[in-house]
């Protein structure tokens, strides 16, 4: 292969690599081929080289928002692009450009360092920042959307580093642009637009609860951590991947129905029309919050949250979220979408 002298080498191989340790559910995983990208100049070379082998493949962050089976064919982006630097602050704003292998919790005690308040109510969500835009994560009230100022990608469709602003994401709950288009762009760097403005978003009870006064956005994120801590389980120590099922968001009529005939429904208004529905209600009242299906089961303290016990594969969390898609539809009429990615 002729390469120019300056160019990046080549990401290692590592073939049969095992990422046990790599997906939060802690399955038994082995990817055929797997390459760390530490550089995003490694990107082009590598993806013309597997687009000509016609080999699938996928990019893999911290694993905390995937299903994967036991063999991953073809090759494993291992993303690990950690550059990350201040571009700019004025009066207004300041942006910072942050590499997609960034740890996303790490990068949120940084920002609150550097007094950029602004990000504390998404702390200790695992993961990287080149995958928060994918689902545009989101707790207590606040998206990653309002933060991102553009994304730089490699689009895979037209073999080349494109820039995509904030509207080119198509933000939305839980869901983006690039959710739709799986396996086309590479994240490779995030850029955010902090601004100076900054307002305390303490609306959710639970975080409510925690503040008499007007608190500082140090003050929030160590609230975040401790309920986060308390309330879900750390995937060092139990496998799994946040919230399973997203919160259906429903015509305000079906809602009306389903008040009428269970008044404890847990609901939050959303867009006009629309109602919000608590997912691990419907869940809890199906009666799954601390069962166990196997080496699988629903978490006892937050029935959105399914758990591997240990030993568990894929193929038991999905036949375990199949019966609770089933008892809700069944039950209640409604239709629970899978969030995490699914291989
Ligand atoms: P991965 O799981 O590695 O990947 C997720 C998807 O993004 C995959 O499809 C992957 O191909 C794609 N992807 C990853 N990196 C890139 C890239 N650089 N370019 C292109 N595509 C890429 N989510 C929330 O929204 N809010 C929460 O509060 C929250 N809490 C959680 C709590 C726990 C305990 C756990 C385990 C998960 C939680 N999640 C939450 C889900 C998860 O942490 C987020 O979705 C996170 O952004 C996933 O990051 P990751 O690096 O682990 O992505
Ligand atoms: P919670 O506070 O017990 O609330 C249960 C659900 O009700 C949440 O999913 C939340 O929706 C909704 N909700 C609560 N108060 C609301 C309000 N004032 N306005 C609108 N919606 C409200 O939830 P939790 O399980 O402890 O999680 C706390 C936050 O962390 C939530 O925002 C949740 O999304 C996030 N989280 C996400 C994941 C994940 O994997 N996606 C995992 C853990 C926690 P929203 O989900 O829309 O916020």
């Amino acid at each position: 292969m002729n390469r120019a002298q300056n160019a990046p080498s080549l990401p290692k191989l590592s073939p049969n690599l095992g990422l046990k340790s790599r997906n939060t559910f802690g399955f038994e995983v082995c990817a055929e081929q797997a390459y760390e990208i530490t550089d995003a100049a490694q990107i082009p070379e590598l993806m013309q080289a597997i687009a000509a082998q016609n080999l699938p493949w996928r990019v893999l962050g911290g694993g905390s928002n995937v299903v994967l089976p036991s063999t991953l064919p073809g090759a494993t982006l291992l993303m690990n692009i950690t550059a990350q630097e201040i571009v700019s602050a004025d009066e207004k704003e300041t942006r910072i450009a942050v590499g997609a292998g960034v740890n996303w919790h790490e990068f949120v005690i940084w920002s609150l360092q550097h007094d950029l308040p602004g990000l504390e109510n998404l702390a200790l969500i695992p993961g990287t920042v080149g995958a928060a835009p994918i689902q545009n994560i989101g707790a207590y009230g606040v998206e990653i959307a309002q933060y991102v100022n553009s994304i730089e990608a490699f689009d895979t469709q037209s073999q080349t580093f494109v820039t995509l602003a904030n509207a080119d994401c198509q933000f939305a709950y839980r869901d983006s642009y690039f959710k739709h288009h799986p396996n086309r762009f590479i994240v490779t760097k995030v850029i955010f637009s902090i601004p100076k403005a900054w307002q305390a978003r303490t609306h959710y009870a639970d975080l409510a609860k925690h503040f008499s006064t007007g608190p500082s956005a140090q003050a929030i994120f160590d609230a975040v951590c401790a309920i986060r801590s308390q309330k879900l389980p750390n995937p060092k120590v139990i496998g799994n991947a946040g919230s399973f099922f997203q919160n259906p968001i429903v015509p305000n009529e079906q809602y009306e129905t389903l008040l009428s005939k269970h008044p404890g429904l847990v609901s939050y208004p959303d867009a006009p029309g629309t109602r919000k529905l608590a997912a691990g209600w419907l869940i809890d009242q199906c009666g799954f919050k601390g069962q166990r299906m196997g080496e699988v089961g629903v978490y006892e303290n937050q029935a959105l949250v399914l758990v591997n016990h240990g030993g568990g594969t894929a193929q038991d969390i999905l036949g375990l979220a199949k019966c609770i898609q089933d008892k809700v539809r069944n039950d209640f009429g409604v239709s629970l979408q899978i969030e995490p990615n699914v291989y």
